[in-house]
């Protein structure tokens, strides 16, 4: 076979089983409402929460000014500035952890993370459905990597226990480090942070977990996971938040005590090895980490959550348990998710159709996403659409 028979293969076989994927471009900025094609839509499948990707622009303008464009270098060389230094301090107040360390990407932070701890001989364990950059990122590591079911924390210890008896046995030293998502990107459903901290702390393994969807969303100030559960930074010695998501920006940081910052700087690669973000950017971040404080905003963001699963559940739609503004709707064959979504378009919603091999098999589903600037009758809308083509009119509805 040659390279151009198995490109030619590879994309046959994606069409077939309705995978195919492609970017669609906007031409308005990132909102409740964008332009595509010359249509308006409303937008149903942000990750801006808090309604702020499109309120930093003064801030990165003048950002701008003072410090221009590129960072130069990476932070170990030349690149680190007076305002990712600031962002650094700012994120790690805010999150209650000693000391932050800024990622370009919270797909960076993972692999830098989980590769910087787990060698050869180690365990890595984590839940089936974590974020694909956990899973790349224990994939790269040469420890042993082994998944437990979704939330099943008996699971988990019965994993630990294992690796536990066959280090009794052997004369290695391996540790084990339990990896899992706040909030579930495909799921809207939250992890058991508290119990994972209790069963780390008894069986000695060290617990990283990925709060992307979480920080700026839960916890009363908005602090996260760490703030919801209320665990002190011991409880949860390895936190990793983004700035895309509800912070609206780009980039991401991890939260740790002092010696594991030091750590991370000397040996994550995605770290070391590559440019710091743009200065004005880390600048601009401090501003909407200050909007994010106001807890208004995650009030409007709870209301909406809860009026969107009421209606919906009322008339039958099969939400998936999630406590979150991601609120998936579970479809199952490719096609026909792909088809409601295209119908969804056509009414001027835009509601990505997520499947395979983001989810698994047989579960595709309408990812949709709340956030705190849309409108009541926005959401109406939608339910209204969603009811109409999701209910069988073969089925009396009562
Ligand atoms: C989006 C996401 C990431 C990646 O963060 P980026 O900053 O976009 O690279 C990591 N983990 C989870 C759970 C995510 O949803």
């Amino acid at each position: 076979m040659s390279w151009n028979q198995r490109i030619a293969s590879a994309l046959q076989q994606r069409h077939a089983a309705h995978q195919w994927r492609q970017p669609v471009t906007l031409d308005s900025a990132q909102g409740t409402e964008v332009e595509v094609n010359g249509q308006r839509l409303i937008n149903f499948c942000s990750n801006d929460y808090l309604g702020l990707a499109n309120t930093g622009g003064d801030d990165l303008a003048a950002a701008a000014q003072r410090w221009g464009l590129g960072s130069g270098a990476s932070h170990l060389v030349c690149g680190h500035s007076r305002a990712h230094q600031q962002l650094e301090e700012a994120l790690a107040h805010h999150t209650g952890y000693p000391r932050a360390l800024l990622f370009s990407t919270g797909y960076m932070a993972n692999m830098g993370v989980i590769n910087a701890f787990a060698q050869r001989g180690d365990l890595v364990l984590q839940d089936r459905l974590n974020h694909a950059s956990l899973l790349d990122g224990a994939q790269l590591s040469r420890a042993d990597f082994q998944r437990y079911h979704h939330l099943d924390y008996t699971h988990l210890q019965q994993r630990l226990q294992n690796f536990r008896e066959s280090q009794a046995n052997s004369s290695r030293q391996g540790l084990a480090m339990v990896v899992t998502d706040s909030i579930f990107s495909m799921d809207g459903d939250l992890a058991d942070v508290a119990a994972l901290s209790r069963i780390c702390q008894q069986q000695d393994a060290l617990l990283m977990v990925d709060d992307a969807h979480g920080l700026g969303v839960i916890g009363t100030n908005g602090g996260g996971v760490r703030e919801h559960f209320g665990l002190s930074p011991a409880e949860l010695p390895l936190y990793v938040g983004t700035l895309g998501k509800a912070l609206g920006g780009f980039g991401a940081f991890v939260g740790a005590d002092s010696d594991t910052i030091d750590y991370l700087i000397q040996f994550a690669r995605p770290y070391i090895y590559t440019t710091a973000l743009p200065p004005a950017v880390a600048e601009a971040m401090l501003g909407n980490l200050r909007r994010m404080k106001d807890n208004q905003l995650r009030q409007v963001l709870d209301g909406h959550i809860q009026h969107f699963r009421a209606r919906a559940l009322e008339a039958g739609l099969n939400l998936m348990d999630s406590v979150s503004p991601i609120q998936p709707l579970l479809v199952g064959a490719e096609d026909r998710t792909l088809e409601l979504s295209q119908k969804l378009r056509q009414r001027g919603f835009w509601v990505t159709a997520i499947r395979p091999p983001t989810v698994p098999e047989g579960s595709s589903r309408l990812r949709i996403t709340l956030t705190a600037a849309h409108h009541r009758d926005q959401i109406d809308a939608l339910l209204d659409a969603l009811i109409e083509l999701c209910t069988d009119p073969q089925e009396p509805r009562s």
